[in-house]
């Protein structure tokens, strides 16, 4: 009788340590970390998508704001497409997933009201608070960040500033600085350290006629979608091989397509350059005739715009029309009172650092 009321009570002692109270956590945070993947990975996904569908529609409503359009470039292997790397989770997403995965009805009653809970708000607003800060579109930007962020000149002075994207290349940009030294006017290109390395005569011949040069990143990626270190060596590689050839760090920096996020406007910030797009898109890259990049640049301009054109770009684009129009739009605003000059003029900035 003893022995068995022994058996009992150690029985008794055994369901008790290895009950409920302590095995039940450990299987509830593991339960809602691994045992449903599916839901995990595609909260996760929600949230990346978000933030991209984010700045998509940004650089959307730029080009809708800007009147500018994405170009497609040259060189294959820097298309966004094939650049951008799909990332992990972060430890704020995977924290919003479970925040997500708890909130069913099942694994809210499998939860005991212990020990993670409290947490759980603190981390669903770290993650909302990222996702709103890349909410900010471009045009928010240029409001937020006026001193680095400049679309267009004072519409106090009749001047404009003549822009060329994507060059130097041979086949074009010869023929735009043909057409600009015959008007006598000064223009300022924006140009790939890619090209550049690789024209470093034509680089030469801009600057030796009057020109300015920006940066236009190395090789023409979608800025807001690499990390930070990507973007940084973008800017400063192009830096490096520009300097050597023309003397002087560019001030003006003009990201591919436009677009740009917070993070990198403030990098950009607090490396004294400026960002420099544009009031006045050609379309030009789209192949136009002459007349059309005319009446498209006509149409837009006032005292003080930038006005984008480019004088490189894929082996499909065919910029002659940005060329034969250089003569006549010169004339055309003349005509009309304007005078031309080099962004920097136009915004009273140095073109160096
Ligand atoms: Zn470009």
């Amino acid at each position: 009788m003893t022995n068995r009321l022994w058996s009992l009570s150690i029985v008794c002692l055994l369901v008790s340590s290895c009950g409920v109270p302590l095995a039940k956590p450990l299987q509830d945070q593991s339960s809602t970390r691994h045992s449903n993947p599916d839901t995990t990975y595609s909260s996760t996904q929600v949230s990346r998508g978000l933030v991209e569908s984010q700045l998509d529609k940004e650089t959307t409503r730029l080009n809708a704001d800007l009147s500018m359009s994405p170009t497609s470039f040259p060189l294959s292997s820097t298309t966004p497409a094939t650049t951008f790397a799909p990332r992990s989770p972060s430890p704020n997403e995977r924290s919003t997933s479970n925040v997500k995965s708890k909130s069913s009805p099942k694994k809210a009653t499998s939860q005991p009201e212990s020990s993670k809970r409290p947490s759980l708000p603190v981390q669903k607003n770290q993650g909302q608070a990222r996702i709103l800060q890349k909410k900010l579109t471009l045009s928010q930007l240029v409001v937020k960040y006026p001193d680095t962020f400049k679309l267009r000149g004072s519409s106090q002075e009749k001047k404009v500033a003549l822009t060329f994207d994507d060059g130097p290349d041979t086949r074009f940009t010869p023929k735009v600085l043909d057409a600009l030294k015959a008007n006598g006017v000064k223009a300022t290109f924006f140009v790939l350290g890619s090209m550049a390395y690789t024209h470093p005569d034509i680089i030469k011949r801009i600057v030796n006629e009057g020109h300015v040069i920006g940066n236009h990143s190395y090789s023409h990626e979608n800025l807001p979608k690499l990390s930070a270190d990507k973007f940084q060596n973008q800017i400063v590689s192009t830096e490096s091989i520009l300097q050597g050839m023309i003397g002087y760090a560019p001030k003006l920096i003009r990201p591919p397509y436009g677009a740009i996020n917070e993070e990198q406007v403030r990098w950009i910030a607090d490396h004294h350059y400026l960002i420099v797009n544009w009031n006045v898109d050609s379309l030009d890259w789209k192949s136009l005739k002459a007349e059309q990049v005319l009446h498209n640049i006509m149409q837009q301009t006032k005292p003080g715009s930038i006005i984008l054109q480019h004088s490189g770009g894929a082996d499909s684009q065919d910029l002659s029309g940005t060329v034969q129009a250089i003569s006549p739009l010169i004339s055309k605003l003349k005509a009309a009172g304007y005078t031309f000059v080099t962004v920097p003029e136009l915004l009273h900035v140095t073109k160096g650092k």
